[in-house]
């Protein structure tokens, strides 16, 4: 029997009333361990002692929340090839990408740790005379943060290190898919000088311990990255108790590919932006627009990038893509696939799923074509390695394809043309644009979030986090005489 690891409650390691085991999707005999699931005690419990706590650490010397958040930091870069091993070990990406993803949710503490000392508020003469008036930021509280499996590290990162900079206690809910990475993080966290209680580590499952969190009148902000569906529930479930919210939802992200691409950077391009991360991620590029007179030569060697990769144990030397992450994921990607055939595309290659050495959930990346913009395939989010082929006659033809979509975190474009780029740039209705390079890829310094069912409420990351964060206070102030 494996140990259970505990949830973190109240400044104590508990045991819960359950427990679920982790598997590893690269080899389902192997099972990490197995994790206790909260209670709706405990959670109780950890909501009222954030309370407190977060009274004391608002109240506490902003060079000691710095140096909280620089350590932090600081210990999951140092220790990122462990903690990446894990993390791939749990949720089936490359061992590299895994300590990538830990190394950067390293990077977002560190960032952090200096916006704590980044104070300025506005100062305003009043229109009345002898009085000043002082606008200045305060934090929001306890904040719930529910993060999902895919970039289990990173998302939580860059939701727990700016509540903790800007003076808030945390509740975390992870997924219950990988929680062996959130209870590396909580253990780093634990052990830092702050008040008991200020943050927590709750596991369970979303439809329990996660509704009951969202749906606390004890919370002051919820960040929740995951599901349109689940984000929808979410939304409902703070409206009942006017929570500021943000979701970061899915898409359908679109490459365009011009006539006059560079095509070593389109190939380039689509072939990470679409299989990377074993397409499991929110930022991937499930349609490749393309401009008919490139068309073919693209396919061709789309083709032949996409056949090279090689699908593999996430922790074996070479692997480029992982296995998905778990069955269902699988199960849905090849059901994903039936429905791209069904609806008319041509598998140019991939699409089935792998038996390796090791039993997992393993498929070969597919490409596409003969898409059209309304096919489901083309405007669902896949979450799979699979991207489609939409050829286009022209450039306003890929716009507005580009953007005839219910999503909107990226759009990309190819092109060696500053004209286009630039109308692309200006004209694309989504969150993030990128210009010869792929759709996925973003710095932890700027704003990151979407437009339509991609995103809700304020942008995460970068100085613009603090909008979740921190809420505004005016004061007027006399100096007598009136
Ligand atoms: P998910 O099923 O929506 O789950 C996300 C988190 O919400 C998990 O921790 C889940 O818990 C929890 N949850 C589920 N139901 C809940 C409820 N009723 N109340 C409160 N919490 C609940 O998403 P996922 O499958 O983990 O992740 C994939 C999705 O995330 C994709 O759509 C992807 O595009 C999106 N994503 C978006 C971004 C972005 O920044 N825009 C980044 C990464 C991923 P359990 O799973 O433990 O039950
Ligand atoms: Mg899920």
């Amino acid at each position: 029997m494996s140990k259970t690891s505990k949830n973190y409650i109240a400044g104590d390691w508990v045991e819960g009333p359950s427990s679920i085991a982790n598997t590893n999707p690269s080899d389902t005999n192997d099972i990490i361990g197995q994790y206790a699931q909260a209670s709706s005690a405990q959670l109780d419990d950890a909501l009222n002692s954030a309370h407190i706590a977060q009274r004391q650490w608002a109240a506490t010397g902003l060079e000691q929340r710095q140096a909280v958040l620089m350590k932090i930091g600081e210990e999951m870069m140092a220790r990122s090839a462990e903690l990446g091993e894990l993390l791939a070990r749990e949720e089936g990406k490359p061992v590299a990408e895994g300590k990538g993803e830990v190394y950067r949710a390293g990077q977002f503490f560190t960032y952090y740790a200096a916006e704590v000392l980044r104070q300025s508020g506005d100062t305003a003469d009043s229109v009345r005379p002898n009085i000043e008036v002082d606008v200045r930021r305060e934090p929001m509280g306890t904040v719930a943060i529910i993060s999902p499996w895919n970039f289990p590290t990173a998302t939580a990162s860059w939701k727990i290190a700016p509540a903790l900079a800007f003076g808030n206690a945390v509740i975390w809910k992870p997924a219950n898919l990988t929680p062996a990475s959130a209870v590396a993080l909580a253990e780093i966290i634990s052990r830092q000088e702050i008040p008991k209680g200020l943050f927590n580590l709750v596991m369970g499952s979303g439809g329990s311990i996660g509704q009951a969190l969202v749906e606390s009148p004890k919370v002051h902000a919820i960040s929740f990255t995951g599901s349109y569906d689940v984000g929808r529930q979410i939304a409902r479930a703070a409206a009942q108790n006017l929570t500021k919210f943000q979701l970061e939802l899915g898409s359908k992200n679109p490459l365009v590919v011009m006539d006059d691409a560079d095509i070593d950077v389109a190939v380039a391009a689509a072939t990470g932006g679409a299989f990377g991360s074993t397409g499991q991620k929110c930022t991937a590029s499930s349609r490749l627009v393309v401009h008919q007179s490139i068309h073919d030569e693209f396919v061709e060697r789309m083709t032949a990038s996409t056949s090279a990769l090689k699908v593999g144990h996430a922790l074996e030397d070479g692997t480029q893509i992982g296995p998905a992450a778990s069955a269902e994921q699988l199960a849905s990607n090849l059901d994903y696939m039936q429905l791209g055939r069904d609806e008319g595309c041509e598998v140019v290659c991939g699409g089935d799923a792998l038996e390796l050495a090791t039993p997992g959930h393993y498929m070969q990346p597919a490409l596409l074509i003969g898409g059209d913009n309304a096919m489901r395939l083309n405007r669902e989010e896949l979450f799979a390695p699979m991207a489609c082929v939409i050829k286009v006659a022209d450039y306003d033809e890929a716009l507005s394809v580009a953007n005839d979509t219910d999503f909107g975190l990226v759009s990309g474009i190819i092109t060696q043309s500053l004209s286009k780029a630039s109308h692309f740039r200006r004209n694309a209705e989504s969150g993030c644009v990128m210009v010869n390079l792929p759709t996925a890829g973003t710095d932890y310094h700027v704003p990151f979030g979407g437009r339509k069912n991609s995103s809700f409420g304020p942008r995460e990351q970068g100085q613009y986090a603090k909008e979740l964060y921190t809420q505004v206070k005016t004061s007027y102030i006399s100096s007598g005489n009136p």
